[in-house]
């Protein structure tokens, strides 16, 4: 197809199915893919590629041997970024998540981050509430990031389990059942052990269940762990 007859369909397709940022709700433009200009370049980035911040880093002492932490955005309530996780989270955008991959993983060539990786791994969702999302947004964050890093990504090798233990309280007829959730288990232990691994998810908050992820990894013989995540909140 001809470059300007297709910029010219693109800019029909524009007009009849009006496509829009999903920061800040305005219409894109031709070139523009899921967030416009303006937004793409105040977006608040946190530049933990080029220097580590200790916020970050200090959520996993003690708990996890983490070799440093990155994070593209930084988070914070009603800001830009809280919109794109929102539509990340129920809109159903793996692309989206796929494309802030990509952007993300060309900061982390800057510093060739790649060197030092052999594996992506993203955090995995439970299989019942995979099928409800319809994508799990880590994976997609982790394929994005694996194309232009070259490195490859794995998204079988852990799997979360939910185990529905109960509880009977003494004096009460009534079981009570609790969900156990974030029970990671990793199934093909020979795709991890020697790796060096950049364990991927959405948002870093408290860091339990990256935690929880990571453990598991170290535990089936990961060698160097990293952490990416698309934002966090520190
Ligand atoms: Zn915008």
């Amino acid at each position: 197809m001809k470059t300007t007859f297709k910029r010219y369909l693109n800019l029909l397709l524009d007009f009849v199915y009006p496509r829009v940022c999903v920061s800040c709700e305005k219409n894109l433009l031709g070139p523009e893919n899921h967030l416009c200009i303006e937004c793409l370049f105040s977006i608040p980035k946190t530049n933990s590629h080029l220097h580590p911040i200790e916020l970050l880093e200090r959520k996993f002492w003690g708990k996890l041997n983490v070799k440093q932490v990155y994070s593209f955005l930084k988070f914070s309530k009603k800001g830009k970024v809280q919109n794109i996780l929102h539509a990340l989270k129920y809109k159903n955008k793996p692309e989206l998540a796929e494309y802030i991959g990509k952007m993300y993983a060309n900061d982390l060539n800057s510093v060739d981050f790649a060197e030092k990786i052999d594996l992506i791994v993203g955090i995995p969702l439970h299989t019942d509430k995979q099928k409800l999302r319809g994508y799990n947004q880590a994976d997609a964050f982790a394929k994005g990031l694996s194309e232009v890093l070259k490195t490859p990504y794995d998204d079988t090798s852990m799997i979360r389990q939910t185990f529905t233990i109960s509880q009977t309280k003494t004096g009460s007829r009534f079981k009570r059942f609790k969900n156990i959730e974030g029970v990671f288990v990793v199934e093909k232990p020979d795709n991890i052990k020697g790796k060096r691994i950049a364990l991927v998810d959405d948002v870093l908050t408290t860091g339990s269940t990256l935690e929880e992820a990571g453990n598991a990894l170290l535990g089936a013989g990961c060698v160097e762990l990293y952490i990416i995540t698309i934002a966090s909140a520190y």
